[in-house]
């Protein structure tokens, strides 16, 4: 097989890659390890952000056929405290910043593979990598990939895209992926109905871990916890439902949001989760997406870091395509664009993730929070990626954010 450009995955980052690449007339393939639709472990909820960059691939029309619940905002609640913080339509895409989604990955990950293909890729379900292939100067032109029967299929590609996911064997066959241990972690995820739906997705903290909540689609309640990978030490046999008890009886309020709730799906469990990269772009490939480096689900904003990151590298692998001397600095551009935005979100994140280990500091943050709902709707629109970090510099921000006041949701 031969094409200009060969994504590997088919998650979001790969499928939007994928599509806008394909738009622009590239021949593309899209393989995937699994056939579609299919699952994938996620708190499955898209922060408002992703607006625009589904619009721009014309996917807000699909989106909305699949149902997705609109999530006005996020409930905090941890050690005995609460508080609601709200998305404020604020920042370049204030139209569409009010509000995120909740929608089942299956269906929305399905719909993306869908609209690249509509546009031209050709999907290669159930092909999974095995190997790059790199020429005499060690420049990646290729990859081998097994299908499910068992075949071993060699594809040739002017590039090829890293789009594997948190556990990305392209990263590791390009050799720069590292773990970061203080983030090793370990999720769990099923979905449950019978759950009263609320207009907010939902997070609670106890020592160690947090759960994540948010309803999807009609009525289901899509729920995450997430754990230190060193509390399945010692379990041999883990009854997953006694785990998930034992972690319930930490985050009360929660529990009393479940007891009416029944299991509709088998818990999944990913881990471990801490990885990241020293490097995403080689003579010949990229990495995209979460293969770049783990996102922690607390803040949501995976997804958004998936389509950001496929239309950065889409611009530089197109003008890579067309102008194959200015590759370099087409490639540059991208792990810029990355650093600028995606690198202070993830400082932020990782912040965050060590500052919510301690009780004495988010109990009197939550007070405030529910005291000063200014302060509750900032935390939440920052990390609904509506705003970045830096725009809190700016005074003119302070002002349009102080106007933005949302309605209020119960
Ligand atoms: C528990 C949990 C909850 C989360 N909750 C949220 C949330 O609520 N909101 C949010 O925005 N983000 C969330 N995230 C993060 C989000 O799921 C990811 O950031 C997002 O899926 C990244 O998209 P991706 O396309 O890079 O990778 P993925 O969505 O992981 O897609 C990778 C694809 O590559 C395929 N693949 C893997 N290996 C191979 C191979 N060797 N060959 C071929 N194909 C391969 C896989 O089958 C998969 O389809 C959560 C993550 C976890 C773990």
């Amino acid at each position: 097989m031969q094409c200009d450009v060969l994504v590997l995955g088919a998650g979001p980052a790969g499928s939007a890659l994928a599509q806008r690449l394909a738009q622009d007339g590239f021949g593309v393939l899209l393989a995937d390890k699994k056939a579609f639709p299919r699952d994938k472990p996620c708190g499955e909820f898209l922060s408002p952000e992703c607006a625009p960059y589904l619009d721009a691939l014309g996917l807000q029309a699909p989106l909305r056929d699949l149902g997705p619940r609109l999530v006005r905002g996020m409930h905090l609640h941890g050690y005995g405290a609460r508080a609601l913080g709200r998305f404020r339509a604020v920042g370049a895409h204030a139209a569409t910043a009010g509000s995120g989604f909740g929608v089942r990955r299956s269906r929305f990950d399905a719909a993306l593979v869908d609209a690249a293909s509509r546009a031209g890729a050709t999907f290669l379900p159930r092909h999974e990598l095995q190997d790059l292939l790199r020429d005499a100067n060690g420049r990646v032109h290729g990859a081998v990939l097994r299908t499910e029967g068992g075949a071993v299929v060699e594809c040739r590609a002017r590039w090829v895209v890293g789009a594997d996911g948190v556990h990305s064997r392209t990263a590791r066959r390009l050799g720069v992926q590292r773990q970061t241990p203080w983030l090793d972690q370990f999720a769990l995820v099923a979905h449950f109905d019978g759950v009263a739906a609320r207009p907010c997705a939902e997070v609670h903290l106890f020592p160690g871990g947090f759960f994540a909540a948010t309803t999807v689609d009609a009525d289901l309640f899509s729920v995450n916890l997430v754990v230190p990978r060193t509390t399945l030490r010692d379990r041999a046999a883990p009854d997953w439902d006694g785990f998930v008890a034992d972690h319930l009886d930490r985050a009360p309020a929660f529990g009393e949001r479940l007891r009416p709730a029944r299991r509709t799906t088998p818990w999944r469990g990913i881990g471990p989760l801490a990885h990241t990269t020293t490097r995403q772009t080689f003579a010949g490939a990229a990495l995209v997406g979460d293969a770049c480096g783990y996102v922690d689900p607390l803040t949501g904003e995976g997804i958004y870091f998936a389509l950001f990151g496929a239309r950065a590298l889409g611009d530089a692998l197109a003008t890579a395509l067309h102008h194959p001397d200015r590759e370099a600095a087409a490639l540059a551009g991208y792990v810029a664009a990355r650093h600028r935005e995606v690198t202070p979100r993830l400082r932020a994140s990782a912040l965050l993730q060590r500052a919510l280990r301690h009780p004495w500091l988010v109990r009197p943050f939550l007070h405030a929070a529910d005291r000063w709902p200014l302060l509750a709707d900032l935390v939440v629109t920052l990390t609904g990626d509506a705003i970045h970090p830096r725009d809190l510099l700016r005074p003119s921000f302070w002002r349009s954010f102080h106007a933005a006041t949302p309605e209020p949701v119960a």
